[in-house]
């Protein structure tokens, strides 16, 4: 939960990047407000900017009234998911715990999948011991998002200097992972 609503306000403002739209040099982020973008190019990428804004807005908003607490002052995704990862704990002990990571781990994946695909994170299976899927984000140079291994399930995360290393402990609990499965499932790699 905390790791996506870290990584959401940066996913959002490259969904942003990834919808030329005509808003010429106005400056600015057109993320406040509910206006839509106007004729974005992307309308894919425009869906799944609205989508963001629209999930973080409710969940800011039921978790403010339910805990009967004020929002945060700018009505900025980035806002928004700072101050949402402050009741994380919150979330993660209500009813909504299940519905909120799903909702988050979608919406990074819809993102994921309308940006650059340099950008687009390799998945790299499951990670074993964990429900989650391990994936690999590797960027290109504008250093926005470093290069790193990750898990959407747990907390795991990989920085490069030590891939090396964690490929081989991976590789050897993937093997034995594969093992049990081996029965029942056939994968083949290609
Ligand atoms: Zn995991």
């Amino acid at each position: 939960m905390e790791r996506h609503l870290d990584r959401l306000p940066d996913l959002h403002a490259d969904v942003l990047d990834s919808m030329p739209n005509d808003t010429g040099g106005g400056g600015g982020t057109p993320v406040s407000g509910t206006k839509p973008p106007r004729l974005p190019v992307n309308l894919e990428a425009a869906e799944v900017a609205g989508q963001i804004e629209h999930d973080i807005r409710y969940w800011v908003n039921l978790v403010a009234e339910t805990r009967g607490l004020n929002g945060p002052v700018r009505p900025s995704v980035t806002d928004r998911c700072v101050w949402l990862s402050g009741h994380v704990a919150w979330l993660s002990a209500s009813d909504h715990a299940a519905e909120v990571k799903a909702v988050l781990a979608e919406l990074v994946g819809r993102a994921f999948r309308v940006i650059s695909p340099m950008r687009r994170p390799i998945q790299l299976g499951p990670h074993p011991g964990c429900d989650g899927t391990l994936r690999a984000t590797v960027t290109d140079a504008d250093g926005r998002h470093p290069a790193q291994i990750w898990c959407d399930g747990c907390t795991l995360e990989v920085g490069t200097k030590d891939w090396w290393s964690f490929g081989v402990v991976y590789g050897k609990a993937a093997a034995e992972d594969s093992r049990e499965l081996a029965s029942s499932t056939s994968t083949a790699s290609a």
